[in-house]
């Protein structure tokens, strides 16, 4: 089975948009009943990660705090001038994996699965593989 691809454009330079939505549907449509899902994000200034998408100011607080720890007028070596968004690509992660069981994607009462764009606004692709077992 091939990976499917969800693809969508971010509006602003750093922003966690809520993909479970579209996840669970990449999940539907493979009819897989009890496996894993993996969620790859395939760019180097963007991540995938697992929050409360009951409140969205959770999502916008875990923003504030990544640009204290990492301010954009740090100054890096990278000359493309985006270091900040690389390095908290890398502290967030690029992937994640879930629980699929009786046709269902396995997340707590208030979790959602999350793109975050710390470079936008930009075109993002995101993969997600079923593997059935
Ligand atoms: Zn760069």
């Amino acid at each position: 089975m091939i990976a499917s691809k969800i693809s969508l454009t971010t509006r602003m330079r750093s922003e966690l948009i809520d993909i479970t939505d579209r996840v669970r549907g990449a999940v539907d449509q493979t009819k897989v009943k009890d496996g894993i899902c993996y969620v790859v994000m395939p760019h180097t200034t963007a991540a995938i990660t697992v929050n409360e998408n009951a409140d969205p100011s959770v999502g916008r607080d875990v923003l504030k705090a990544m640009d204290r720890l990492i301010p954009w007028d740090t100054i890096f070596e990278h000359a493309e001038g985006n270091s900040p968004a690389h390095i908290k690509a890398s502290i967030v992660g690029s992937d994640k994996a879930f629980i699929i069981e009786n046709g269902i994607l396995k997340l707590g009462q208030w979790q959602g699965i999350f793109l975050c764009e710390f470079d936008g606004p930009r075109q993002r692709d995101v993969f997600v593989k079923v593997i059935e077992g």
